[in-house]
């Protein structure tokens, strides 16, 4: 039916050589500004040119406003936004906001608001938990918004009527998502190489994370302890229906840890044999909830590509920020094991963790070349607002740093007891160029590259 009804959901990303994905983080998003010198700036552009993600909850409201006869726009750029604005009669722009863009994005809310043509919603995680970092905006939805579109009428007043902080529960059940809805030529984009096929679709099985690590981790912050998840059955259909609109050769779950629920990998793996599907996927976990068996029944299922946070080898300074650590002899053998299986592994490290020193980050570096996992991310302790980690150094008196954009995992941002921004700088350069610059890790990513 034809409506004259019009939304405009914007995402505003600043023009970086750098890439800025929002959605990652707990949604905090990260933004990989690794250095200054020549091999940063080729690792930071390559990573922009291969990484490529949408803000999965934007792409469900889209379908949630376009289900009640809402037309909707789609914009990541700032000027694209405010024309669409000045030319069409918009009733609400949905901005979503983050940490790392969090000046822009009020920028563009600003100018939005100069325009007097219509109103602003902010989502996302961040300004859940900051919503007065946002003061032009109209409303702010303080929780997961699918849950607020979910249960709206469709009728304006019902929006306006509620007060500036609208608070929105968390789901309970993943099923009651609709499919996210994506721009074709975006999704085209879509892309998670090289450790997957592209483009790729970038679903979630599950929120929530029960670990005792979202002391200092966002995920855990921002979903809950409490697991919510989508049934194999739905997520399979979804899988399939969503690689018949966009294509998508490949899915990566944006799970913080996929599979948490008893029982839920046998049976997801159950439903794409009984389904007969052929796609390949990648999904991030804790090293320690593998076993062979698992991993064996992933991988016939399609599984190619883990990503595992190690964050450190050292139990002393694990157990000194509330993680738990997997055995390193474990570690090797899942790894090893994963590899006999053509599965990919991205490990994930973290330097100036807190009781880190010079050394012991050399030893972190010395150790990723050791498990010479495919890929490797290093990352710079960072204490988002909103964590206990975060709170603890506040009181402490040792933040730094408040320029929200540089809560990025790449700048030192707190008063670190053993370690300044230079060391740290010099130790993530370091880190990329030891691990990457290897003849082994340059061939098997071109070989990777050269049999798609
Ligand atoms: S297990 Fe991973 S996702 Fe969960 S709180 Fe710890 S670091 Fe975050």
């Amino acid at each position: 039916m034809a409506t004259s009804r019009f939304w405009l959901i914007s995402n505003p990303l600043p023009k970086s050589s750098t890439s800025c994905n929002k959605d990652l983080n707990g949604g905090y998003g990260t933004w990989d500004k690794i250095g200054n010198n020549f091999i940063s700036k080729i690792i930071g552009r390559l990573k922009k040119r291969n990484i490529k993600l949408p803000v999965l909850c934007l792409s469900y409201i889209q379908k949630l406003l376009e289900d009640r006869n809402i037309n909707c726009f789609y914009s990541e750029d700032f000027y694209e936004t405010l024309k669409i604005i000045s030319k069409k009669k918009i009733e609400y722009v949905v901005i979503y906001g983050s940490i790392i863009c969090c000046d822009y994005e009020n920028k563009l809310i600003e100018e939005i608001k100069k325009l007097k043509r219509t109103k602003v919603i902010v989502v996302g995680t961040f300004p859940t938990k900051f919503p007065e970092k946002f003061q032009s905006a109209d409303h702010i939805i303080c929780g997961e918004p699918e849950s607020f579109f979910i249960n709206w009428s469709g009728k304006i007043e019902d929006i306006s009527k509620e007060s500036r902080l609208i608070k929105s529960d968390n789901l309970t059940d993943l099923d009651y998502l609709p499919l996210p809805k994506y721009l074709k030529h975006k999704a085209k984009k879509f892309s998670y190489r090289p450790m997957l096929k592209n483009p790729t679709g970038f679903i979630e099985a599950s929120r929530g994370c029960p670990y005792s690590c979202g002391y200092y981790c966002t995920y855990g912050e921002n979903q809950g302890k409490l697991i919510r998840a989508h049934s194999p059955e739905r997520l399979v259909s979804i899988m399939k229906e969503l690689k018949k609109i966009y294509n998508f050769k490949s899915f990566q779950f944006r799970d913080p840890v996929f599979g948490l629920q008893k029982n839920f990998i046998e049976k997801f793996c159950y439903e794409i044999k009984k389904a007969n599907i052929n796609f390949e996927w990648g999904m991030e976990t804790r090293i320690d909830l593998l076993n062979e068996d698992i991993i064996s029944k992933m991988s016939k299922a399609g599984l190619k590509s883990i990503n595992i946070g190690i964050e450190t080898p050292d139990e002393n300074i694990a157990k000194g920020n509330k993680r738990k650590l997997c055995s390193e002899d474990k570690q090797r053998k899942l790894i090893n094991f994963a590899y006999s299986k053509k599965i990919r592994i991205n490990a994930f490290y973290i330097i100036g963790l807190e009781n880190d020193n010079y050394e012991s980050c050399i030893n972190t570096i010395n150790y990723a070349l050791s498990l010479n996992t495919y890929m490797a991310r290093f990352g710079v302790c960072t204490p988002y607002p909103g964590t206990g980690y975060y709170s603890d150094l506040k009181s402490d008196s040792r933040i730094i740093n408040n320029q929200l954009s540089s809560y990025n995992q790449q700048e030192l941002v707190f008063n670190h007891k053993n370690l300044n921004n230079k060391q740290i700088k010099t130790l993530i350069q370091k880190a990329y160029f030891k691990y990457y610059f290897r003849p082994k890790i340059i061939f098997k990513i071109i070989k990777q590259r050269l049999s798609k």
